[in-house]
């Protein structure tokens, strides 16, 4: 089991396969960066499976794939198949802008794909032109379409952003409600890659607004996850807030991160990371999995978002899968 030094028992892991994306959006990606890591750093599905192996035998029992747009890289669904096939029980997930998803659902469901997040922002075409920087929208949600039609379990997660897309709040909550998707609003995460006169909403001011058409309790957190739960009184519907700002947001931290280039990281804030690259190149598969211990025993206590410091991460979010 995976301990770290703040007694968190770490047993989630997110690997980001590409840091490419094919949306520009505003919080996250705004520009194509300078450069894209060669492809011939990026660690192959086979040498990002060989360090799975080592994770799980650790104790990780759940992986999300993330990006970049994950969908980009070619041959995912085998990269799930060789995961699903080593420990069927992992709660394998991915989360993607579904601009592709149509016509690859089935193949990924049939892999060993569970769950999948989209990122929903807006159900307004214009709006997603303006977050994405294409024209996205029609495709995004006849993929979420077609992975619900298969069987996937779909989660939809919302940046809401003033003077952009604040004032949908309701509409995609209730788009996700009415096709069973529960719905995470994330606080907007300052970052110094995202377009500089973005300003996020705060919970506070998210549940005010909520309030204003639903009542619903309060159910603090779930287990691990990140989220903030509410229920809604008249349909118990659930949705969730993450909240990075909050004092207590990292208390039950379980996840590090991979990046498609083999760094470790023990938090999402922080430019901190340790390679595995080197060590699975060359088949020390013990070398990995010193490296994944040294990550998970200098985890963070807390990132610095809301705190005195810094309020703005240096990590890109494409680079670390968000
Ligand atoms: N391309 C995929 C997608 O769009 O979901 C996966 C990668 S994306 C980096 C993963 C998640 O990070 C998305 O839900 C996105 O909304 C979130 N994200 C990216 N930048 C963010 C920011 N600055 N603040 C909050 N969430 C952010």
């Amino acid at each position: 089991m995976l301990i770290d030094s703040y007694d968190r028992v770490v047993d989630y892991l997110r690997v980001s396969v590409t840091e490419r994306c094919n949306f520009r959006c505003q919080y996250c990606m705004p520009e194509k960066p300078f450069s894209w890591v060669p492809k011939e750093n990026l660690l192959s599905f086979e040498e990002m499976f060989e360090f799975m192996k080592v994770a799980i035998d650790e104790g990780v029992k759940k992986i999300r794939i993330t990006g970049g747009e994950p969908l980009l890289r070619e041959d995912l669904d085998k990269f799930l198949k060789m995961i699903y096939d080593y420990e069927p029980s992992i709660d394998l997930a991915m989360t993607t802008n579904a601009y592709l998803l149509k016509g690859t659902a089935q193949k990924l469901k049939d892999a060993g794909l569970k769950r999948i997040n989209v990122s929903i922002d807006t159900l307004k075409p214009s709006v997603a032109q303006a977050i994405a920087g294409k024209d996205v929208l029609k495709n995004v949600l006849e993929g979420v379409d077609e992975a619900l039609k298969v069987g996937l379990k779909v989660k939809v997660n919302m940046v809401p952003m003033k003077n952009m897309n604040f004032d949908e709040i309701i509409d995609v909550l209730e788009y996700s409600k009415e096709r069973g998707m529960s719905i995470r609003f994330i606080e907007y995460m300052e970052n110094s890659f995202a377009r500089a006169d973005i300003s996020g909403v705060k919970s506070a001011e998210l549940l005010e607004k909520l309030r204003e058409h639903y009542e619903f309790s309060d159910d603090g957190f779930d287990g691990s996850s990140p989220s903030h739960y509410f229920t809604m009184k008249d349909d118990g519907y659930r949705f969730g807030i993450i909240e990075p700002y909050e004092d207590d947001f990292c208390k039950k931290c379980n996840r590090i991160r991979l990046t498609a280039e083999g760094n470790l990281i023990p938090c999402l804030y922080f430019d901190e990371s340790m390679s595995i690259a080197e060590s699975i190149k060359c088949g020390d598969i013990k070398a990995a999995a010193e490296v994944l211990k040294e990550v998970v025993r200098t985890k963070p206590e807390k990132n610095r978002w809301g705190g005195e410091e810094s309020e703005s991460s240096s990590r890109a979010f494409y680079e670390t899968g968000g």
